[in-house]
């Protein structure tokens, strides 16, 4: 089908797991029926709207981080996420040189200009730094000679390189000038994230206050030991302004945590893969222009090859952190699917939000369930399948 052309897919729909007709047509959905009531026809596949990941350092070999970025690797990755049913996503750029992050902007940019594919997936690009804690733990694997205090000419410069695409910034509140820096941003309709830092408790309020909406990867990038209370992770979690951003990938978080995140933020937690160049690929020993030498599990964890308690990032795709959630009974598969799909798209805006429904963007994944496994069976982007 093509997106002028219409189309009913039929399915278990996420949610309610009962038998639904999703017609398409011009890219949208037009309707959404039930009828588990009608003669079923065996295994069905299930039927969700695309997921939506705001944290992609890169998959199958294709990094966003390795300089110079070329579009094309932008374009490759952009196909890649729409065959894992990730219809919309955020290119993350982490933190560098000026000159560095003003080339990856451009290059991404140069993306969406040249690309319908990545035009119509990306959804604005997140700048994970500078502007972070320079403090060993909280500022993770970010180079340190690169970190600094928030710096609105720099950020705007960045800004023009991307054309406007940067639509997510990671900063500490630690740095003075960040209330001013965060209202700017805000202001300009920049979402700003509160991540890598160190911030005091007073800080992270007054942050929300400037118009701080999320947390990165709330629960890592922080000190291994912190004070019992009060600290910045009591805060972020308490604070019902902030959305709060996850990595569910068994490694990154114990299981404990992830509920309680899960139940602090409600419709406000939010998956990410954070996936870097080596998920995707088949496990085995890797070297990374950040990490160095790095070994990627069966399992899917990363982590410095010398040391296996020391992750090097995150390798596993958005949709299987849904079925880790879900596997784990964390979440329900509709509310660890909305986690990476209507929640992020909610808060970036996006009329993906609305999910399964008539009127929304026809962005759907067809995908099996298998034990605890999920697989894409094909996914739509506009109404077109990806091939
Ligand atoms: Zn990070």
């Amino acid at each position: 089908m093509n997106a002028e052309s219409c189309a009913v897919l039929r399915g278990r729909h996420y949610r309610t797991g009962n038998v639904v007709e999703v017609a398409v047509a011009e890219g949208v959905i037009r309707s959404v029926i039930d009828v588990s009531a009608s003669p079923s026809e065996g295994n069905l596949p299930w039927l969700a709207p695309g997921l939506v990941d705001l944290q992609v350092n890169g998959c199958y070999g294709w990094d966003m981080n390795a300089l110079p970025l070329r579009p094309e690797t932008v374009s490759e990755l952009t196909r890649a996420l729409l065959r894992d049913g990730v219809t919309a996503y955020c290119p993350t750029i982490i933190t560098n040189g000026s000159p560095a992050i003003e080339q990856a902007a451009g290059a991404i940019a140069a993306a969406v200009r040249g690309d319908s594919a990545a035009a119509a997936s990306i959804a604005g690009i997140h700048l994970e730094g500078p502007f972070i804690s320079p403090e060993d733990g909280p500022r993770g694997a970010h180079p340190r000679e690169h970190v600094g205090p928030p710096d609105w000419e720099a950020f705007r410069r960045w800004q023009e390189a991307a054309e406007g695409l940067i639509r997510i910034v990671t900063v500490s509140p630690e740095w003075p000038g960040s209330a001013a820096f965060i209202s700017r941003c805000a202001e300009s309709g920049v979402l700003v994230s509160i991540g890598h830092t160190a911030a005091s408790p007073e800080q992270i309020r007054e942050a929300v206050s400037a118009g701080a909406v999320l947390s990165t990867h709330l629960g890592n990038g922080a000190h291994l030991t912190l004070p019992r209370h009060p600290n910045y992770l009591w805060e972020q979690l308490a604070a019902d302004e902030l959305h709060g951003c996850m990595i569910a990938d068994g490694f990154h978080l114990p299981p404990a945590v992830l509920k309680v995140i899960l139940r602090m933020k409600g419709k406000k937690a939010i998956l990410v893969s954070d996936a870097v160049s080596f998920c995707g690929m088949p496990p085995g020993a890797y070297r990374h222009h950040i990490g160095g030498d790095v070994v990627l599990t069966p399992e899917g964890k990363l982590h410095v090859a010398d040391h296996p308690n020391l992750l090097a990032g995150s390798a596993m795709p958005l949709l299987e952190q849904v079925a880790y959630l879900a596997s784990r009974e964390l979440a329900g598969l509709g509310e660890a699917w909305d986690c990476g799909s209507a929640h992020p798209a909610e808060l970036l805006g996006l009329p993906q939000a609305a999910g399964l429904e008539a009127g929304a963007p026809a962005d759907l994944v067809l995908f099996e369930r298998n034990g605890n496994a999920m697989h894409v069976l094909i996914t739509y982007k506009g109404g077109c399948p990806v091939a």
